[in-house]
């Protein structure tokens, strides 16, 4: 996400090494590099402008004391402007009401329907109890998507096939909702290719009916200024309480990012990045500002890792690690633990320093496909009893988990000295479970 300009930035600050001071001369370079890198972000030149002159002045205004130098002073400046040109703060959001409504408006492709099952879910993990709304009368495929999605989440979708009107479905869907308890109702809008009339009209018929508690605007980062142009369209019409940006997990620029709150002073509440319906991520500019910077990300690693942390079951690894148990049913356990935190090179990125490091190193999810085939093709008491696979049973799981047995034999000794590792730490005089850090 955002390479390029993080690279950019980054090299603009080197300008600035070796010196003891901040000068309006010898920051010049540095200024106009950043303005040139929002530029090419795909920023629009009136907001890098602004952002850049904001910068100089602050930069020239502040003493540099001792302890810092120019570039970090510099670095501190930018990354706390880039957190205030995305909206400075967290932003709240509003599912108070009973149902609290919640209409998701935005072209089509832009993620609506991934969105609302991603943010149904969302709420679903928080205690609510959502009834999702397929209010798309166009598409019949829109009402199959909502569904499928709704059924991967466990939330029930509401729709009406033959109704024309969807005004009236959102009516029925709130209605419908009081009398099965539901406390949030998420209309799921339909789009168009671009924005037209006729779906503006609908969308802001629906919002007229229904008084939505939050309106989200969705919208695919990738495009950059024109998602700009189309945000500033929506709110026109629909004045929306938010916007989501997804699809930050392609090759974003950040032009979008960086320009929506700028433009319809509306706050970006939610970002979403990757299919999976359980990545939804509340939108921190602050946080957004420091991965810019390649400053890594740690809170929001440390809250995905607490999300999956289940105190029983790290209780049980401990036990089994200590007494040289682990086995592998144990070790597939941790790795879908792992994946169910989100990408694996997003996640990596969030390690400050790390995301450079490895942004041309091709770090798929598809990784552990192997090693997951491998125990999967093992039986329970092999998985369980690491040091009963000999020659035949190891020549079996190859042929069941499509692999050759140079794969297996080396994951065997991967896990084998994984073990003794862990051994090793178990004499340690502290013991695993009481190392520093170690929860
Ligand atoms: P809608 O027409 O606005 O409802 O959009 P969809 O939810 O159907 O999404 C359009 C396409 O984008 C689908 O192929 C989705 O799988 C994909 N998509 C949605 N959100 C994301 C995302 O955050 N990242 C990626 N890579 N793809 C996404």
């Amino acid at each position: 996400m955002f390479e390029s300009l993080s690279e950019r930035l980054e090299g603009a600050f080197k300008n600035l090494k070796g010196e003891a001071k901040i000068t309006e001369l010898n920051i010049a370079a540095t200024v106009k590099e950043i303005r040139r890198a929002l530029v090419d972000a795909d920023v629009n030149y009136k907001i890098a402008k602004e952002f850049t002159d904001k910068v100089k002045d602050i930069a020239l205004g502040t003493k540099v004391i001792n302890a810092v130098s120019p570039g970090q002073l510099m670095t501190k400046i930018v990354k706390d402007e880039l957190a205030n040109l995305m909206g400075g703060t967290e932003s709240s959001f509003n599912i108070t009401g009973n149902p609290a409504v919640i209409l998701i408006a935005g072209l089509q492709g832009s993620g609506k329907t991934t969105f609302s099952g991603k943010l149904a879910n969302y709420l679903k993990s928080k205690g609510k109890s959502p009834l999702l709304v397929a209010a798309d009368i166009y598409r019949p495929a829109a009402i199959d998507q909502l569904m499928v999605l709704g059924g991967q989440v466990g939330v029930e979708v509401y729709s009406e096939r033959e109704n024309k009107n969807a005004v009236e479905i959102a009516q029925n869907a709130i209605k419908e909702a009081r009398a099965k308890n539901k406390n949030v109702v998420i209309i799921d809008t339909a789009g168009r290719l671009a924005v037209d009339e006729v779906m503006m009209t609908e969308v802001a018929n629906i919002k007229s009916a229904v008084n939505p508690h939050e309106i989200l605007f969705v919208v695919d980062s990738m495009t950059g200024q024109d998602a700009v142009n189309t945000a500033k369209a929506f709110n026109e019409r629909l004045d929306f309480s938010g916007v989501v940006l997804t699809k930050l997990d392609g090759d974003t620029r950040g032009g979008a990012a960086l320009s929506i709150k700028y433009t319809v002073e509306k706050p970006i509440k939610f970002v979403s990045s990757g299919e999976k319906l359980d990545t939804l991520d509340v939108f921190y500019p602050e946080r957004m500002a420091q991965r810019i910077l390649g400053m890594g990300d740690i809170t929001t690693l440390v809250e995905k890792a607490q999300a999956q942390y289940d105190e029983v079951e790290a209780k049980r690894l401990e036990k089994k690690i200590r007494k040289n148990q682990f086995d592998f049913q144990d070790f597939l356990d941790q790795l879908q633990q792992i994946k169910k935190m989100g990408n694996l090179k997003d996640l990596m990125a969030m390690i400050p320093g790390v995301g450079k490091a490895i942004k041309d190193v091709d770090i798929s999810d598809d990784a552990f496909k192997g090693i997951e085939a491998i125990i999967k093709s093992m039986t329970p008491f092999e998985r369980s009893n690491p040091d009963e696979i000999n020659q035949s049973r190891k020549l079996r799981i190859a042929k069941g988990s499509g692999k050759d047995m140079t794969e297996v034999n080396a994951f065997m000794k991967q896990f084998d000295q994984m073990r003794d590792m862990m051994k090793m730490m178990n004499k340690m005089p502290m013991g695993m479970g009481k190392m520093p850090g170690m929860r």
